[in-house]
């Protein structure tokens, strides 16, 4: 796989963003195509069946309106209004374009060809229409033609017009059925794809980017322990290590010394040789110490031209010795720095760390800065170890390396 810009991890997390976006938006339009769908043929199937109520009712008020009662006109006319206003509504429904399945087809069928429900809805209109229309007292063809009429009414009733209007309403529900099933389909396929994409989201995207983050992260805390000339551990970094480590040989109760390291006339170098070789002698004596220290030896740059080395398990004799080494190490190695041979030497003050006083490494420090001090008045490249209790006893004088 291709490494994996910052870009192309944001391009690939908007794209993953936008189809999901677009793809939730699309389920919200097929919910309410669903619900549509489901409240529309919730519609007709009940007026298909309230057909199949009035046509019953009309039938009924035909025969008391022939019985002479007149009191059964009115609502006569008013069933047979509802029942085609109804009708023209279903009509127009069948007409629509649902799906152009093969149920709407056979609704077509039902209603304009061969079963002829229009055709029979129509005729039944007509007829119910005329015995509302005709009067009470009417004789001869009028009277036959009523006579007709409601015999028609009263068989259409009975039979086929029933059986019409239910084909209608069973074929409105397959037809609304079908239209479910597919939009449940699409709806399953939707829902299915945005799980897979937020998936491949969280594995392709948010993972590399995890990565990438907690890489950069690593590399910052790295950053910000390191001095930036030397690559040893800076002033913070050096007196946080070795407070932990003071904290351990406390509790074992183990010495440490520490080694107080400064470049000798160093600012005479830069005069001489400028700045940047000046960084170089530097950069130079961050590795000689670094080569001459243990692995669990604490090195530190904490100023200028000055490093603290904190030796663990280290009394002060052998603090001395490994000071002393170091001295040699760097006064025998004159530093090559931009094609010019540059000899630098080194003034080292050493100290043991108090373990039982309050903030031992200041304490120390503090120390060993003194041995420093003396070191250089004692003429430098030298080491000078703090006065031990044994040393002043036995009236022996620091040593000069
Ligand atoms: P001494 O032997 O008494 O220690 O003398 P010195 O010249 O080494 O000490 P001083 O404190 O007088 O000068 C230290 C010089 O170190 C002054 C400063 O410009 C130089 N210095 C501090 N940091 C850097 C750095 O990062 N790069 C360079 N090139 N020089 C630095
Ligand atoms: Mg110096
Ligand atoms: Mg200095």
């Amino acid at each position: 796989m291709p490494a994996l810009t910052a870009r192309s991890l944001t391009v690939r997390y908007l794209a993953a963003l936008g189809l999901v976006a677009f793809l939730s938006i699309t389920l919200h339009f097929v919910v309410k195509d669903m619900l549509r769908t489901s409240e529309g043929s919730a519609e007709i199937i009940n007026m298909s069946g309230r057909q199949r109520m009035l046509s019953q009712r009309i039938v009924s008020l035909a025969l008391e309106l022939d019985k002479g009662d007149e009191a059964a006109r009115a609502p006569m006319k008013a069933a047979i209004e509802q029942f085609g206003t109804a009708h023209g509504k279903l009509l127009r429904a069948a007409g629509e374009d649902i799906g152009n399945s093969a149920e709407q087809a056979r609704l077509r069928d039902t209603y304009f060809g061969a079963a002829g429900v229009d055709k029979a809805l129509k005729a039944y209109l007509a007829a119910a229409r005329r015995i509302a229309a005709s009067p009470q007292d009417a004789a001869g063809p009028e009277a036959e033609q009523r006579a007709a009429d409601l015999a028609f009414l009263v068989s259409s009733a009975r039979g086929p017009l029933l059986d019409g209007l239910e084909q209608v309403v069973a074929i409105h529900q397959a037809i609304s059925e079908e239209h479910i099933r597919l939009l449940q389909l699409i709806q399953r396929g939707i829902v299915t794809v945005i799980v897979l994409t937020l998936q491949i989201e969280a594995l392709f995207i948010f993972r590399p980017m995890v990565k990438r983050i907690s890489g950069y992260v690593r590399q910052l805390m790295e950053l910000a322990d390191r001095d930036y000339l030397t690559g040893v551990s800076n002033r913070r970094a050096f007196t946080d290590l070795a407070r932990t480590e003071i904290q351990r040989a406390r509790r074992y109760k183990r010495s440490l010394s520490i080694l107080l390291v400064d470049a000798d006339h160093f600012k005479q170098i830069n005069d001489v040789h400028g700045h940047l070789a000046g960084d170089a002698v530097l950069v130079s004596l961050g590795k000689a110490l670094e080569n001459g220290a243990r692995r669990e030896d604490i090195l530190g740059r904490i100023g200028g031209e000055e490093f603290a080395m904190l030796l663990p398990e280290t009394p002060l004799p052998e603090a001395r010795e490994v000071a002393d080494r170091l001295r040699r190490a760097i006064a025998g190695q004159p530093v090559n720095a931009h094609g010019k041979s540059i000899e630098v030497t080194v003034s080292i003050g050493i100290a043991s760390v108090p373990l039982d006083a309050e903030d031992p490494l200041t304490a120390a420090m503090g120390t060993a800065d003194s041995m420093l001090y003396k070191a250089k008045e004692a003429g430098r490249n030298c080491v000078w170890p703090q006065l031990t209790q044994v040393d002043a006893d036995s009236g022996v004088r620091n040593l000069r390396g």
